[in-house]
């Protein structure tokens, strides 16, 4: 658990037992979020009216500086405005153990306390989680391909559901994401399905609007060393610590967030799977790189990449995979079976087939040990 995930678990329980002063607490948590905009108010000061309408002596350099510059804020401050109301997406309610399925499955794990321990099960239990978890998806009609380390269907103790793949146990929020990727504690919010787009445009236009407020302000330096100091410095000063904050910022959060999550994307990755990778049930090496383009679609949807709107082409459930091909190097993708499957197919049947075959998904129900997957209907390839 990260240190902030301590933080919001701590407060969490304190607000059980205190709901008046916890809420003081609860939103003592934005701290970051409300140091941010401070920065972001003060360095919009500093560079509008200092650096511009003092500094800059150019009408036409102004005009084009401040166009850019508001262009960079606006879109920046709406990305960030849509990732904090955009709604986190939770775990709908078709995979919510029933009180008699939950029963059972608890009644066949080890438990101290209140809080149990799946990963220490031995054969016979994990054996009848199985049956149970199975049971409850092919009732249900749920299909998954992620599993976890003994073969099982993800399920969470905590919130008492079957996990979708990709979906994860929030610590910080305290109930399961759908395709969690990280609890960010500059926006003091769950990066998920949902507003992981607008995430992503926040901190490309940040990285921009920073990067351009600092490059444009340099020209300030050199005019404040031909000025005469003692009535320019009151005015520099702002400027000179405007440029500081913006230099540590391009440097982090901003740029190094940028580049790890551009790698992320184009991998098909979030920051949870980096840290623990997906199972798929059947083979260890299949994994969500469906291609860069694709894997990008996923994310920046239809039309509209750049602009902070709903663009979505996935429901956030279900999800392409590739299995590797020991026979001749290639990989074939497929899609899973079930209702609401991730993206819509139009698209594929125009791609170009390489495979001579393809694999098809394991539905939630059989319990097998990770073999090769056997190859039945073909659905899809790339
Ligand atoms: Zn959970
Ligand atoms: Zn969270």
């Amino acid at each position: 658990m990260s240190w902030y995930s301590k933080i919001y678990v701590f407060v969490r329980e304190y607000r059980k037992r205190h709901p008046f002063t916890g809420i003081i607490l609860h939103l003592m948590l934005n701290a970051m979020l409300c140091l941010q905009i401070c920065g972001i108010v003060y360095g919009y000061y500093c560079y509008v009216f200092l650096t511009c309408f003092y500094w800059l002596q150019s009408g036409i350099q102004i005009a084009i500086y401040l166009v850019i510059y508001h262009s960079l804020c606006f879109m920046a401050i709406w990305s960030l405005f849509m990732t904090i109301v955009t709604p986190i997406s939770r775990v709908p309610a078709e995979y919510h153990a029933d009180n008699d399925t939950d029963a059972k499955l608890k009644a066949c794990t080890p438990v101290t306390g209140e809080r149990y321990f799946p990963d220490q099960s031995d054969a016979n239990q994990v054996e009848e989680q199985n049956k149970i978890l199975n049971t409850f998806a092919m009732e249900r009609g749920l299909t998954f391909v992620e599993v976890d380390h003994f073969n099982r269907l993800r399920y969470c103790y905590q919130c008492n559901l079957l996990k979708p793949d990709r979906a994860h146990h929030c610590s910080s929020c305290g109930f399961c994401v759908v395709k969690f990727d990280h609890h960010c504690p500059w926006i003091n919010k769950c990066v998920s399905v949902r507003n992981y787009k607008f995430f992503l445009l926040y901190i490309f236009y940040g990285t921009m609007w920073v990067a351009f407020d600092l490059l444009s302000s340099l020209e300030v330096i050199i005019r404040f060393a031909l000025s005469d100091h003692k009535n320019t410095w009151k005015r520099f000063v702002p400027v000179l610590g405007a440029l500081f904050m913006h230099v540590a910022f391009t440097y982090y959060p901003l740029g190094e967030l940028l580049h790890y999550h551009a790698k992320l994307v184009w991998d098909n990755e979030t920051t949870c799977e980096q840290a623990k990778p997906p199972l798929i049930r059947g083979e260890s090496r299949a994994n969500y790189n469906i291609t860069p383009y694709r894997n990008y679609r996923s994310v920046f949807g239809w039309g509209l990449w750049a602009f902070p709107v709903p663009t979505p082409v996935i429901d956030g459930l279900h999800y392409h995979v590739r299995y590797p091909d020991d026979y001749n190097g290639e990989r074939y993708e497929v899609v899973c079976r079930g209702h609401g499957s991730g993206e819509s197919d139009n698209n594929n049947s125009k791609s170009k087939s390489k495979s001579k075959s393809k694999t098809d998904v394991p539905a939630g129900g059989d319990a097998q040990p990770p073999t090769p997957t056997p190859l039945t209907t073909p659905i899809m390839t790339q």
